[in-house]
């Protein structure tokens, strides 16, 4: 049976990449080795991430003052790197509150300067997305999630401010175009909508590196990474590839403007449904509604368990909600169809003639 994976991470992948990729771990174009053995210092494995990277700075108009970094450690680990390598200790930085991973990355920063919120939403259980800032003369910069994940909220314009902007962007990066310029660094973990899990991607203003001035660890100094291009040790080498068959595919699809076009058409179907089925109700503020995770529940929670039954019996798998929210989340990153979609809408008609 065809299955749609509306999973939150790692997500699906265009089937296509999956086919390219499956061909690459068997022969990488014709070169008799599999992409799994060969070295990265390999002329082939160059041409990968020298691609990889042009396709990011294309797609999202990177300026030249940006370095595009592959690192490893996840998206966690850009929460505590970026105040090491840019917060001085006696300087303060900002962080808007909109969910679990905006305050991890929050904690963090406490570790190595003097950090403030900017505004919260905790109190309607990030139902939405503060457009009211409280951001200190003297901040450095102000630190935001793009898309909550697991609260299924976005920001649909930049947070209100002039400081310089650190966004996590792991769940809608290539979904649209971004003011890059806006920003000292944007990272976002490859497993959401990039490619698989294993690397991160980091933009980051080539001239912010050093200014907290501190003594790093090799493998902690962004300098490091820009220096060596991020080959100063193996890097994760097949997650880089299939990355890069992602944005290929993204660049042949129309690039992020179309991608953009596309996801909002795809949320929009799903968001009409659960606002004129009887049965189900959305949970975030309508205006804050991200295009890339759709939270939404049952007025009648007893039915959750036969509607997640219905959804696998139907090839719809992933759709139960993060544990700390509860009710269903349908994750539509770039690579989930128009069908998968459609599908979804269907089985929810379908749930509310059978119980409704
Ligand atoms: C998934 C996710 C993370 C965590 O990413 P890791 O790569 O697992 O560390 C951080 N932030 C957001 C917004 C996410 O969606």
């Amino acid at each position: 049976m065809k299955k749609y994976n509306f999973s939150a991470g790692p997500a699906t992948l265009p089937a296509t990449v999956i086919q390219e990729a499956s061909m690459g771990v068997l022969d990488l174009d014709g070169i008799g080795l599999s992409v799994l053995e060969i070295s990265h210092r390999s002329a082939e494995f160059s041409q990968i991430i020298e691609r990889a990277e042009a396709l990011v700075r294309k797609l999202l108009r990177v300026p030249e003052e940006y370095a595009v970094l592959f690192l490893t450690g996840g998206a966690s680990t850009q929460f505590f790197m970026v105040p090491m390598n840019l917060l001085a200790e006696t300087e303060t930085a900002s962080y808007i509150l909109t969910g679990s991973w905006a305050k991890k990355a929050y904690k963090e920063a406490q570790l190595f300067g003097n950090v403030e919120v900017a505004a919260s939403s905790e109190d309607q259980n990030f139902s939405y997305i503060p457009r009211q800032l409280d951001v200190s003369s003297d901040s450095v910069y102000l630190h935001y999630t793009s898309n909550n994940t697991i609260y299924g909220t976005q920001f649909h314009q930049l947070p209100d401010t002039d400081k310089p902007l650190v966004a996590d962007m792991s769940s809608d990066i290539f979904s649209r175009p971004v003011d890059i310029q806006r920003h000292w660094v944007i990272y976002a973990g490859a497993q959401k909508n990039m490619g698989p899990a294993g690397t991160t991607l980091v933009i980051i203003r080539k001239d912010v590196v050093e200014r907290a001035e501190r003594t790093l660890p090799t493998m902690l100094n962004y300098k490091t990474h820009i220096e060596k291009r991020s080959l100063f040790n193996t890097p994760p080498v097949f997650p880089i590839y299939v990355s890069m068959l992602t944005l290929a595919w993204v660049d042949e699809m129309g690039g992020v403007e179309r991608m953009a076009q596309i996801n909002k058409e795809k949320a929009a179907v799903l968001y009409r449904e659960i606002d004129d089925n009887p049965l189900f109700y959305g949970v975030v503020r309508p205006e804050d509604r991200s295009v890339m995770n759709v939270c939404f529940r049952l007025h009648d929670e007893k039915l959750n368990d036969a509607f997640i039954a219905m959804c696998n019996e139907r090839g719809i798998v992933g759709i139960k909600g993060h544990r700390s929210v509860g009710g269903f989340r349908a994750s539509i990153y770039n690579a989930m169809p128009n069908e998968g979609v459609q599908l979804l809408v269907e089985t929810m008609r379908d749930f509310t003639q059978r119980y409704g």
